[in-house]
């Protein structure tokens, strides 16, 4: 019974400390190059390792393409609330746009991965990305998108994900068989994610244990810059671009946001999904004054195209696992990055631990080996918890400037002057 209280991420955590403990203890205590090798290593973990990675890639190509064209589909339902829904996907791709280049400066500054040398322990793979940008731009039209989805080329497989959204947007009436399909190919995929995310415990044992059985200690320091670069990177987000913004754009106090707020964010941090706090977000700020009107429609579409705090953690992962292979990611290859991030970021919706699964995207994308992903996915629980944090608070930014320039704000309410009227 109390096994059964443990929630999923703590699970995910009590798999990644054993297996940790278990391959130090093996790097350290176990010389026999049997037991540990031919045993352990190439066998065990091998299987229980990759068998869960496979079955994350596996779910990528079909979860991306359903969400984009859905999510698309409902983007352009827009025309109907007219300018708010135009300025408020352009503030949302952009905040995401920001969020990952300062994710992938500040990994270049930190180096998190240098060190540790991944090429001889994951994986073989040793890829350059090596792409001039007029290449890149090519390569992102599919020469046959049936191919792409094939072979999982996702840059061409989202390119033709937005068109075929578009459409079906604009064809609504005579689609909405197509519509639906698409609609519900979303949901089963999803909950194909959860239920393979169950599996996620073993695998993250079997992947730390082989990582620390073959590094030793040396695999906890990266390990740990990873994480602190991840978490600065979304400290610099949440508190110093999205108050920026608030201040250039509004000249409202973010003190004052952040006060009422922060129990927003509080919930977002302990449930891991944006999803869930759509009804707190929209409740906490009409009570700063904006009106549900805007609200309404903002918030339900940040939770599934704005996710700034996603992008920063893809943006550092692809650093630290460039740097751990030892690869050198080109101008071309970075502006890659940024821009399967922000798609990721529109591609899914906000639910635990999805940015996991659409890391393997944007990996994919530049040729960094999705093994490296193995490494992380112990430590995500918590970074997860955070980075939903400030999901939340990017779709509610947004919100109250598109809000204000549209005169959807009461300035008084949001000084507290005066209380907010219609309140649920
Ligand atoms: N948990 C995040 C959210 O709901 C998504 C993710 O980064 O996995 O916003």
């Amino acid at each position: 019974e109390r096994l059964r209280k443990i929630s999923l991420g703590n699970w995910i955590l009590i798999g990644m400390i054993l297996g940790c403990l278990f391959g130090l203890f093996l790097n350290f205590y176990v010389s026999d190059s049997f037991i540990k090798q031919i045993i352990f290593i190439d066998n065990i973990f091998y299987l229980g390792g990759d068998c869960f990675i496979k079955l994350m890639k596996m779910l990528v190509v079909p979860l991306v393409f359903c969400s984009i064209v859905v999510g698309v589909a409902s983007i352009s339902d827009v025309r109907k609330i007219g300018s708010i829904g135009g300025t408020t996907i352009i503030f949302y791709l952009i905040t995401t746009a920001v969020a990952v280049t300062i994710a992938l400066l500040i990994a270049m500054a930190i180096k998190p991965g240098v060190g540790l040398n991944l090429a001889g322990v994951a994986t073989s793979a040793n890829v350059t990305v090596n792409q001039t940008v007029p290449d890149a731009i090519l390569n992102m039209i599919p020469d046959n998108p049936i191919a792409s989805l094939a072979t999982g080329d996702m840059l061409p497989v989202i390119i033709f994900g937005v068109l075929l959204g578009i459409i079906l947007a604009k064809l609504r009436e005579e689609t909405q068989l197509v519509n639906d399909m698409f609609s519900q190919g979303n949901l089963i995929m999803m909950e194909m994610t959860s239920i393979v995310m169950k599996f996620a415990p073993i695998g993250v044992f079997c992947l730390m244990a082989r990582t620390f059985a073959g590094l030793g200690f040396e695999g906890i320091i990266p390990l740990g810059k990873y994480v602190m670069c991840v978490i600065v990177a979304l400290v610099v987000q949440a508190f110093v671009v999205y108050p920026m913004l608030l201040v250039v754009f509004t000249r409202l106090n973010p003190i004052k946001f952040f006060r009422r707020f922060f129990s927003v964010m509080l919930f977002a941090f302990s449930s891991s999904t944006s999803n869930a706090t759509i009804p707190l977000n929209m409740e906490k700020l009409s009570e700063m004054g904006v009106s549900r009107d805007v609200s309404s429609f903002t918030i339900p579409l940040g939770a599934t195209i704005n996710m700034d705090g996603t992008s920063i953690m893809q943006g550092c992962a692809v650093m630290f696992a460039a740097q751990a292979y030892g690869m050198d990611l080109g101008i071309s290859a970075l502006i890659t990055v940024v821009f399967t991030a922000v798609m990721a970021s529109v591609g899914t919706a906000g639910v635990p631990s999805v940015g996991l699964v659409t890391l393997n995207m944007v990996f994919s994308s530049v040729g960094l080996p999705v093994d490296a992903i193995a490494i992380i996915m112990g430590i995500d629980h918590i970074l997860d918890m955070i980075r939903t944090a400030v999901n939340v608070t990017g779709d509610a930014i947004c919100t109250i400037i598109v809000s204000f320039r549209n005169n959807e704000l009461d300035r008084d309410v949001f000084n507290g002057k005066k209380e907010p009227e219609n309140l649920d």
